[in-house]
């Protein structure tokens, strides 16, 4: 039954993508307004603001000031019921010391194409010039003395909390979207790409819904996942402990749902640097590359694989409507980031600056996890790119909830 309902939630956006005209939207297009308030400047500052807390790694201070402050944030654009999830996180015994998911991944450093085939996470297979990645947990390789103090204290066992607060649907408050991106990170930087810009995207999504002229039919959840570094945790005690709540109303006849059914999430990992393979020699482009994309990906092996690709289709329409500089492309090898526990439930797709495997696993963005991941390495042309993926995602979820101004 549940099965049923959801196909049924999901070909009605599949419905509404063949509906969709190239043409562009119209000057009344309540949409279009909503779009035009996302900006460059505000999606910025958002990112600076996180990454005045270094690298956000969890299970430190500077991580739950974070966390905090996000919180504070959200309140004050009027988000509704900004709550926090409360869990226990021990590291798991032989695991590589906080390595996380990102230092897994070694491919030969520079290897070129060789005709072999090589296969990278999800399913994908690499391309060309791959390079090493990893994280870094070398201190002395961050120049910048005040970051690298504020960087210092290291991860600890025990509680950790991470924040969402939610766009109450109007007619449908029993069933949400879920919008997702992850606030952790390491590598002693300011985790400024990875993932202060995914963080940023979620955070303005929240600003934009939550102003009070908008009106959705459904419900939208913005959830800032922690721990996602160390085995996407975070997302994981999410579903542990809400999956059952789903649906239920409280007090029963109150039209309250603290919980509401989930349809779809939507997360976002990663969203700026789109340099193109690395050269020959081992150096990369220091500009956005003009053909640069956003990359949505769902995993071709989820339980509702057929449903988020037509999620991830839906999504790259929207992008063809409504973003303005960068187009996206689909792709079906979702993977390592916090839509992955989420994919045998309900549809699950994410957004990203790159494909998470053949580009990203192969080593195409030199900033991942690195000391360099500050927000004074991005230029506008790699801001723009998450701002678009906003856009994208912005204007996909105000086409699924029926958005529209009072
Ligand atoms: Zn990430």
């Amino acid at each position: 039954m549940k099965r049923i309902f959801m196909s049924l939630a999901i070909l009605a956006a599949a419905a509404s993508l063949e509906a969709q005209q190239p043409a562009a939207p119209a000057a009344d297009d309540p949409i279009r307004t909503l779009v035009s308030r996302l900006d460059l400047e505000k999606y910025k500052a958002t990112i600076k603001g996180l990454t005045a807390f270094g690298d956000r790694r969890q299970g430190t201070t500077r991580n739950q000031k974070a966390v905090e402050w996000i919180e504070a944030q959200l309140k004050s654009y009027g988000c509704a019921n900004v709550e926090r999830i409360t869990y226990e996180y021990k590291t798991r015994q032989g695991g590589g010391g906080g390595g996380g998911q990102g230092g897994g991944q070694k491919p030969p450093d520079p290897t070129i194409a060789s005709g072999e085939v090589r296969s990278g996470p999800g399913g994908s297979r690499y391309r060309g010039i791959t390079r090493r990645t990893g994280v870094n947990n070398d201190p002395m390789r961050q120049p910048d003395e005040k970051l690298r103090a504020l960087n210092t204290e290291p991860a600890t066992d025990g509680q950790r909390q991470e924040v969402y607060c939610t766009k109450v649907g109007s007619t449908r408050p029993d069933e949400m979207y879920i919008v997702g991106g992850h606030m952790d990170g390491h590598g002693w930087g300011e985790a400024a790409n990875d993932n202060g810009s995914g963080t940023a995207l979620v955070m303005e999504l929240a600003r934009v819904f939550s102003m009070p002229d908008v009106v959705t039919d459904r419900s939208i959840r913005f959830a800032l996942w922690n721990n996602e570094e160390t085995g996407t945790n975070g997302a994981r005690a999410y579903i542990e402990q809400r999956a059952g709540l789903q649906g239920k109303e409280d007090p029963p006849g109150s039209r309250r749902y603290p919980e509401p059914r989930w349809i779809a999430m939507i997360q976002h990992d990663m969203m700026m640097w789109d340099h193109g393979m690395p050269r020959a020699d081992g150096t990369y482009s220091p500009e956005q590359r003009p053909e640069a994309d956003v990359n949505i990906e769902f995993q071709s092996t989820a339980r509702w694989a057929d449903e988020a690709m037509k999620l991830a289709f839906f999504f790259r329409a929207a992008n063809e409507k409504y973003a303005t500089d960068y187009p996206a492309a689909v792709g079906p090898h979702m993977t390592n980031t916090d839509s992955g526990p989420f994919m045998d439930f309900i549809p699950a797709i994410s957004l990203r600056e790159n494909e998470r495997g053949m580009h990203t696993g192969a080593g195409w963005n030199p900033t991942w996890h690195q000391p360099i991941d500050v927000f004074k390495t991005f230029s506008d042309k790699d801001f723009r790119l998450g701002l678009n993926a906003a856009q994208t995602t912005l204007s996909g979820v105000a086409q699924l909830t029926n958005a529209r101004l009072k």
